[in-house]
């Protein structure tokens, strides 16, 4: 993140699959938006006290549990809007608690976002602002947060460093999933990214070194 960055970033990782739930800060306003907050939302609001910030708003990266499971929990905290994934989740986000009972875990909810968010909407935080970017591919209604000015991207379950998202899951489409990330993700240039789970990276290295869809790989 460049030196005056208008943004932080904190990673809570929450629930059984290491989720990286994340703070995303407005420096100047201390205004928080929640990305993904999958579960154990005690500990998320017990990070915002830390750093001082407060939570006005819940964006959704996509409908699977450990990325939406907290959300309508948070918001009955906070009152922050939820905002995302993308409609055609719709299915996915109504079928959390059913998917959470079958993996043993409790206290997860569905939700009613307050948006649906769709390619080319944006959202603020503060005083940034955020675009919204449709990758269909792990789920079809996945969507990615992008801020120009930070340079950063939250992707949720998309790209991770050095792999994917998985796409052989209900609803998966592999094909797609490479496109969102070859013709939505590459041209926005070298910006660091979060992902859902695991390490940051940044588009550049994954354009290198990704045995899934570097440069090298795809041209073969
Ligand atoms: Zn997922």
């Amino acid at each position: 993140m460049p030196e005056e960055s208008p943004i932080s970033v904190h990673v809570v990782r929450v629930t059984q699959f290491a989720q990286n739930c994340m703070l995303i800060v407005c420096n100047k306003t201390k205004k928080c938006a929640v990305v993904d907050p999958g579960g154990d939302v005690e500990r998320i609001m017990d990070e915002a006290r830390k750093y001082g910030v407060r939570i006005e708003k819940i964006w959704i990266s996509h409908g699977h549990l450990d990325h939406g499971g907290g959300a309508k929990e948070l918001k009955a905290f906070t009152a922050a809007p939820i905002e995302g994934p993308a409609i055609e989740d719709a299915l996915w986000v109504s079928s959390i608690p059913q998917n959470a009972r079958q993996c043993g875990m409790t206290g997860m909810d569905s939700f009613v976002p307050d948006r649906w968010l769709k390619d080319g909407d944006t959202v603020e935080i503060g005083e940034t602002t955020w675009q919204v970017i449709h990758c269909p591919g792990h789920t079809p209604g996945h969507v990615v947060f992008y801020n120009k000015e930070a340079n950063f991207a939250a992707v949720g379950d998309v790209l991770f460093k050095n792999s994917i998202g998985r796409a052989d899951l209900m609803g998966s489409d592999p094909k797609a999933l490479i496109r969102s990330i070859t013709q939505k993700l590459w041209p926005l240039g070298d910006v660091s990214f979060i992902p859902g789970h695991g390490s940051a990276s940044s588009f550049g290295a994954e354009r290198q070194h990704n045995p899934y869809v570097s440069d090298a790989v795809l041209s073969r």
